[in-house]
C-alpha cells in the first residue's frame, strides 16, 4: 500500500461525525487526497504508516463542516432593503461576496446554499471557489430571483422607474416564467428562487398575499426541473407552501404559517423536502434593527411579533412530522451581519426547543443533503469530503461556542487546511493564505524540525 504525502491523521478528536451515532470519546480520521478514509477510535489506526503526518488534537470537539443553507453571498450587509439593488454595482458587490466567502468558511461553513444572488455574481463566486482562487465553501449558487409584478421584492416605484436589474427578474404569465428560468439556466446557476407570497416589511405584497397563480408556480417549477435546476421558493403562508408543494418545488423558505393541509402534505414529501426557516431574519431585527429604523413597535406593527411565534409553532409541527428544517437565517443585511452565522443554531435551540445535539444534525448531516454533493457532505466517514472543523468547547453542551470564532479553531475543507490555530500541525490563518497542498507539506515538515 502506498501512501501519498496528501494523507494526514486527525488524532485524539471527540468525533461527532454527524450521522447521528453517539461520539467517539477519543477518536481518528484519516484523510487521504480530498476524501476521508477512515473514522473510528484511536486503537484502529495503528496500521497507518508513521510517516502519514500527524495532528493531535489534544481531546477537541471534531464535527463535520457545517452547511448554511438559507445564504446569500452577494448580499453586503446593506442596512435597508432597497439598498441590495440600488448601492453597489455588480463589481463591487462580487468583491463583497468574496470576503464573504471567506468570511463563511472560516465560520465552520464547509457548505452553502444560496437563497438568492444579485446580478449572476453567485455563479461568478461558486466557479472562483471551486478553481481554488478564493477560499470559500462548497456553494450551490442562485440566479436572481423571479416574481411577478407587484411581487414581494418588486419594491422601487413605478413613477421611480428603476426596475429591479440587480436582485430580481420580473416575469408574469407562465410563458415569461419560463424564459426567466431559462435565462437563469444559461447564466450558470444551480437553482432558481421563486416568490409566491410577500412579506410583512412589504406593504404592496403581505405574507399569504399570493403573487403568482398555481399555474405561474408549476410553470416555474416545470422549466427549472426540466433544465436541472433545483427550485427554491419563497413561502411565508400556508397558502404559499401549499402551491410550492403541488408546483413541485424542492425548497422552501420560511414556511411561517402552517395549516393542516400544508402540514399533510409537508409530511407526505418530507423525504425530498427541505424547509429553511431563517428566522434570524426576524431576531436579528428585534436585536439591532432599531439603529436602521426598525423599532421595536415598528416590528410589531409589521406582526413580526405574530410571526415569530407562529414559526415556532409551525417548525414544532414539522420537526415533529419528519421534516428536514434546515438552520440558515438570512445573514447578509446589516441586522444580520456575514460571520455571525452561528446564531440561527442558537435560535433553533432557544426558540425551536431542538436540543444541540438535533441542532448539530440539520446543520451538518440534513443541510448536507440539501446541498448534495455527490451525496459526500455533511457527515465524517470514509468515502465523504473531509470537510472538518475542529472546536474548542462543547457545542453540544452549549451551541454558541460555535459563534466564537476563535474556537474554530481548525477548518479543513476537501482535506485542504484553511485554518489551523492548534498547538499542533501547520498553522493557517485564513486571513492569509489558504491551505494550498504544496504549502501544506512545507509547514508539515518544518513543524516536524
Ligand atoms: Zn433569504
Amino acid at each position: 500500500m502506498s501512501l501519498t504525502a496528501e494523507s494526514m491523521l486527525l488524532v485524539h478528536g471527540r468525533i461527532f461525525d454527524g450521522t447521528g451515532n453517539d461520539e467517539i470519546p477519543d477518536g481518528s480520521i484519516w484523510v487521504e487526497g480530498e476524501e476521508i478514509r477512515r473514522v473510528g477510535s484511536a486503537d484502529q489506526f495503528d496500521d497507518v504508516d508513521s510517516s502519514v503526518p500527524r495532528i493531535d488534537l489534544g481531546g477537541r470537539f471534531v464535527m463535520p463542516g457545517m452547511t448554511e443553507a438559507h445564504s446569500h453571498l452577494s448580499y453586503f450587509n446593506a442596512s435597508s432593503l432597497q439598498d441590495l439593488d440600488m448601492n453597489c454595482t455588480a463589481e463591487t458587490t462580487t468583491i463583497y461576496a468574496v470576503l464573504n466567502a471567506r468570511t463563511m468558511l472560516r465560520c465552520g461553513y464547509t457548505s452553502a446554499h444560496s437563497f438568492g444572488s444579485l446580478h449572476a455574481v453567485d455563479v461568478s463566486v461558486r466557479n472562483a471557489i471551486n478553481s481554488g482562487m478564493v477560499p470559500g465553501p462548497r456553494y450551490v449558487a442562485c440566479g436572481r430571483d423571479v416574481l411577478g409584478t407587484a411581487g414581494m421584492i418588486d419594491w422601487n416605484p413605478d413613477h421611480l422607474q428603476l426596475g429591479m436589474d440587480g436582485l430580481a427578474m420580473l416575469a408574469d404569465d407562465p410563458w415569461q416564467v419560463r424564459k426567466a428560468i431559462r435565462s437563469i439556466r444559461k447564466s450558470g446557476a444551480d437553482t432558481v428562487k421563486v416568490y409566491l407570497d410577500g412579506e410583512g416589511m412589504i406593504e404592496s405584497d403581505l405574507p399569504g398575499e399570493l403573487s403568482y397563480t398555481q399555474e405561474e408556480a408549476s410553470a416555474a417549477a416545470d422549466e427549472g426541473h426540466r433544465r436541472n435546476l433545483r427550485m427554491i421558493s419563497h413561502a411565508r403562508s400556508a397558502d404559499a407552501v401549499i402551491m410550492a408543494l403541488e408546483a413541485g418545488f424542492d425548497v422552501i423558505g420560511h414556511a411561517n404559517y402552517l395549516n393542516d393541509e400544508a402540514l399533510a402534505r409537508l409530511r407526505e414529501q418530507r423525504h425530498r423536502i427541505f424547509v429553511t426557516p431563517a428566522i434570524h431574519w426576524q431576531v436579528g431585527l428585534y436585536a439591532n434593527g432599531a439603529e436602521w429604523g426598525f423599532s421595536h413597535s415598528v416590528l410589531d406593527s409589521m406582526g413580526y411579533k405574530e410571526e415569530i411565534a407562529e414559526t415556532i409553532n409551525s417548525v414544532a409541527r414539522m420537526k415533529a412530522a419528519g421534516v428536514r428544517v434546515l438552520p440558515g437565517g438570512d445573514f447578509g443585511l446589516a441586522w444580520t451581519p456575514h460571520g455571525t452565522y452561528a446564531k440561527d443554531l442558537q435560535n433553533f435551540v432557544e426558540l425551536f426547543d431542538y436540543t444541540p445535539r438535533e441542532t448539530l444534525l440539520a446543520a451538518t448531516r440534513d443541510a448536507g443533503a440539501l446541498v448534495d454533493f455527490g451525496g459526500k457532505v455533511g457527515t465524517l466517514e470514509a468515502g465523504k469530503f473531509a470537510d472538518i472543523v475542529v472546536v474548542d468547547g462543547d457545542p453540544l453542551s452549549d451551541v454558541t461556542v460555535m459563534q466564537d470564532m476563535d474556537k474554530i479553531v481548525t477548518v479543513i475543507k476537501g482535506g485542504k487546511i484553511y485554518h489551523n490555530a492548534l498547538p499542533s500541525g501547520p498553522a493557517f490563518d485564513l486571513s492569509a493564505t489558504p491551505g494550498l497542498r504544496a504549502e501544506v507539506e512545507r509547514r508539515f515538515e518544518a513543524a516536524a524540525e
